[in-house]
């Protein structure tokens, strides 16, 4: 079936992995799957084009002598302990394979008319020229209360009465639960679309004439997903994202999820309540569960359990699977059966996540220790 698992790419924010274990709950669910699944390892996947990396860059001391993709990238290494980057690599949604696969793909979609360069009405802050979007509100790179109205020629997606943005077949799922939440969010986006924005770091679109414009970032993470399929020679890539990041970014790549052979899917994974965790730590003690366990509990169950659970992981659900978890650890055979392993692997294929809350089987898939994504230690500044 050729399926990979990717995980959305992460907003390169100011935060530590120690502090923030819920960011790499997407990175850590595609790991453990592509595991199981024999393939990989794929890329760890940022998302760099923020406003708030804008603004961080632009405040920045050292602005002067580190620039805005230097500052990106220590930052993305400084999320991994020293010494330990992932097997896969890392990928950026500025990365230039991805840059290149994102101009084919505009140049192509433009050719199709699918897509539009077009003159738009649009505000732009009166104070320092950052492009608002369609509707006239506050301006999100300075602050500025004031916008005047202003047209010019954008990249758009003008997409005709009766599309949908978003559909049941566009998540890899072995149950057709659609996610309604979703699908209403989707189908109320504006008909016409937005996809070239004012920022300072991005794919530049000055290739198409749109000088001084990026590609809309949730465009290019979609992009960023196809760029790593390739890689991989995937024609199935699958994206582990958080249903409300799926909720931000899928109106956005609806015209970038197919390229040639390539089909790009979502697998939805639920908030996994990791603030909470100092309870889970007493509940470990009480249990005899070594930090091991816990950690492989945090890292690789929980992530994997977030992908069941789509409505979301709660604290009070931590002692049940906590339990249940050195139920299925105490229960691991020497040697796992092939057949087993092999139900297994035709299940994650088809993104049937079931099998995490079943003892036997979870017991032949618990792997010896968490890999790929290793968190600050504790304390490490
Ligand atoms: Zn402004």
């Amino acid at each position: 079936m050729n399926v990979l698992y990717i995980n959305g790419p992460v907003q390169n924010g100011p935060f530590t992995v120690a502090e923030r274990l819920g960011k790499a709950a997407g990175i850590r669910a595609a790991e453990a799957l592509n595991t199981l699944l024999g393939v990989g390892p794929v890329p760890h996947l940022w998302n760099t084009v923020t406003l708030a990396g804008d603004l961080r860059h632009r405040d920045a001391p050292d602005r002067d002598t580190v620039g805005r993709q230097e500052r990106e990238e220590r930052a993305i290494a400084a999320k991994y302990a020293p010494g330990t980057p992932p097997a896969g690599g890392i990928l950026t949604d500025t990365a230039p394979v991805v840059a290149a696969l994102a101009l084919e793909m505009t140049e192509r979609l433009l050719r199709e008319g699918a897509l539009a360069v077009v003159p738009a009405a649009v505000h732009l802050c009166v104070s320092c020229g950052h492009m608002t979007g369609a509707v006239a509100h506050a301006c999100r790179a300075c602050g500025h209360q004031g916008s005047r109205p202003h047209t010019r020629r954008l990249l758009v997606w003008d997409r005709p009465a009766g599309t949908q943005v978003l559909a049941r077949d566009d998540f890899h799922a072995h149950r057709a639960r659609p996610p309604h939440q979703l699908l209403t969010i989707a189908q109320n986006v504006p008909e016409q679309l937005i996809l070239s924005r004012t920022r300072d770091h991005g794919i530049s679109l000055a290739p198409l004439g749109l000088d001084g414009l990026v590609l809309d970032p949730p465009a290019g993470v979609h992009i960023a997903v196809l760029a790593a399929a390739a890689r991989s020679n995937a024609g199935q890539p699958v994206i582990t994202v958080a249903e409300n990041a799926a909720a931000n970014i899928a109106a956005y790549g609806a015209p970038f999820r197919r390229h040639d052979q390539t089909r790009l899917r979502y697998a939805l994974h639920g908030r996994i309540p990791y603030a909470d965790t100092a309870a889970l730590r007493r509940l470990c003690e009480v249990h005899r569960v070594s930090p091991e366990l816990r950690e492989l509990f945090l890292a690789w169950f929980l992530p994997l359990c977030s992908l069941h659970l789509r409505a979301g992981i709660t604290a009070a659900q931590f002692p049940g699977l906590l339990k249940f978890w050195r139920r299925a650890h105490l229960a691991r055979p020497d040697t796992p059966g092939s057949d087993v392993l092999a139900e297994l692997r035709r299940c994650v294929a088809a993104g049937d996540m079931r099998w995490v809350m079943d003892v036997r089987t979870l017991a032949r898939a618990i792997p010896d220790h968490a890999y790929g994504f290793t968190p600050e230690p504790e304390g490490a500044t």
